[in-house]
């Protein structure tokens, strides 16, 4: 247990020769010449090198339909992938779209497809309304926000809480408001807060009533497998909750093998109501007349079934968990008792969430940089980039090696402390 003092309760002189120290400390850190990267969440190579195998498939070209995987069709993606997937994603085959190699494509297809036609269930093209807005709550995921942005949909923010968004928050915006038309939501291991929605939170957010008729739930499942401990939690089912709730459209499901196989060359899908997915592949086949088969067919038989996908998840876990672990020592020894920050511990996915003293969060970031620590730059979590507490930053641990995160995590505690100190002593 650390027997350290809060900073504030320290006395004028104490926190001089605290400072004092914590300056020497940063500028040796900066004088050691470390170059050192916590900022995207990328699978490392090792993890890359778990799915190898799949250079070497397929074992054939045809699909289990005997279709030839080589040739246009089948915009929906072939049934032997969809059937893995869908069991993993708790849907049925049929409602599940098996596409390119980013799910984050198809979100903003599926957007813009909203915006320049409407939805199956929306009054008119979303282009035609005067004002747009989607809820976000924070922090999230950066590129959710720009995307909104590049298509000019305003953002509202709401707390991220450790059982998903702040349902009550979401339920009060969205009674009164038509303008407001979706929100994003990472269900399990978010990021970058590594909140799992819990079935009470998406209950409510599926049934609640909407002033917006064709408001939507972006449900991306980012991070549906990517378990840190043997408790491998199970997300909502959110497209059978809408339903009975009476809102089979509101939720649209988004997934992919990014941080399962290769983020550059996996295959992501899409889960909606029946006639939400003929709506999606209506506007897709306007501009594709299908989807890379013969990578879908090499990951149906590089996995054989869903049993198979746990298992491969096991070995990224077994890889990613003890840099997770080394993060967590190093806040705790370094951080711990301070009252200077705050930190998740996630059970899954791909990041840990710092708040550090509000203010200092830029300043954290900027005496990293400089002394050789990349860091996302504060504020990214949130939409327009504007923290307005300046107090969060995302850390990354997965892509560099485990003996890189050590003296990363090091440099960037040096930094918090510093720039603590330096706020308190203002
Ligand atoms: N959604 C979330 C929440 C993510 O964190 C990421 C990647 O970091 C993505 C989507 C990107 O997914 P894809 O690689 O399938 O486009």
């Amino acid at each position: 247990m650390s027997t350290a003092q809060p900073l504030s309760a320290l006395s004028a002189d104490q926190l001089a020769s605290f400072r004092e120290t914590q300056q020497t400390a940063y500028d040796e850190l900066k004088a050691s010449g470390l170059k050192l990267d916590l900022t995207r969440g990328k699978p490392s190579t090792e993890q890359l090198d778990l799915s190898n195998g799949l250079l070497t498939l397929p074992t054939q070209v045809n699909d289990a339909s005997g279709a030839d995987t080589r040739n246009y069709g089948n915009l929906q993606g072939i049934a032997e992938l969809r059937e893995i997937f869908a069991e993993l994603l708790w849907v049925s085959p049929d409602q599940l779209v098996a596409g390119g190699n980013s799910s984050l494509t198809m979100m903003k297809d599926t957007l813009v497809d909203l915006v320049l036609f409407g939805g199956v269930d929306s009054p008119k093209p979303w282009r035609l309304e005067e004002k747009v807005r989607f809820i976000c709550p924070v922090p999230g995921y950066d590129r959710h926000h720009t995307l909104l942005d590049s298509l000019g949909i305003e953002m509202i923010t709401v707390p991220m809480t450790p059982d998903g968004p702040d349902a009550d928050a979401v339920a009060a915006l969205v009674a009164d408001d038509p303008t407001i038309k979706g929100m994003w939501l990472v269900p399990t291991y978010s990021n970058p807060a590594g909140s799992v929605c819990s079935q009470d939170v998406a209950a409510k957010l599926a049934a609640m009533p909407t002033a917006a008729h064709d408001f939507k739930i972006f449900w991306d499942n980012a991070y549906a497998f990517h378990h840190l401990t043997e408790d491998e939690v199970k997300s909502a089912d959110i497209l059978s909750l809408a339903s009975a709730a009476g809102h089979p459209h509101r939720p649209i499901v988004f997934a992919s093998t990014s941080k399962i196989t290769f983020a550059g060359a996996g295959v992501a899908f899409l889960a909606a109501s029946p006639e939400q997915v003929k709506w999606y592949l209506g506007h897709l086949g306007k501009g594709s007349i299908g989807p890379d088969k013969v990578n879908q067919l090499r990951h149906a038989e590089f996995f054989g079934n869903a049993e198979g996908v746990i298992t491969h998840m096991r070995r990224h876990r077994d890889i990613i968990a003890p840099k997770f672990a080394e993060v967590q020592r190093v806040l705790r020894e370094r951080l711990g008792g301070l009252d200077v920050a705050t930190w998740t511990d996630p059970v899954g996915g791909y990041f840990v969430s710092l708040d550090v003293l509000p203010g200092t969060a830029s300043r954290v970031v900027e005496l990293a940089k400089a002394a050789g620590v990349a860091l996302t730059p504060a504020g990214a979590s949130y939409p327009y980039g504007n923290d307005p507490q300046d107090t969060n930053i995302r850390l990354a641990p997965t892509y560099p090696a485990l003996a890189e995160v050590t003296p990363a995590m090091e440099a960037v505690a040096t930094c918090v402390l510093l720039a603590a100190a330096e706020k308190l002593s203002a």
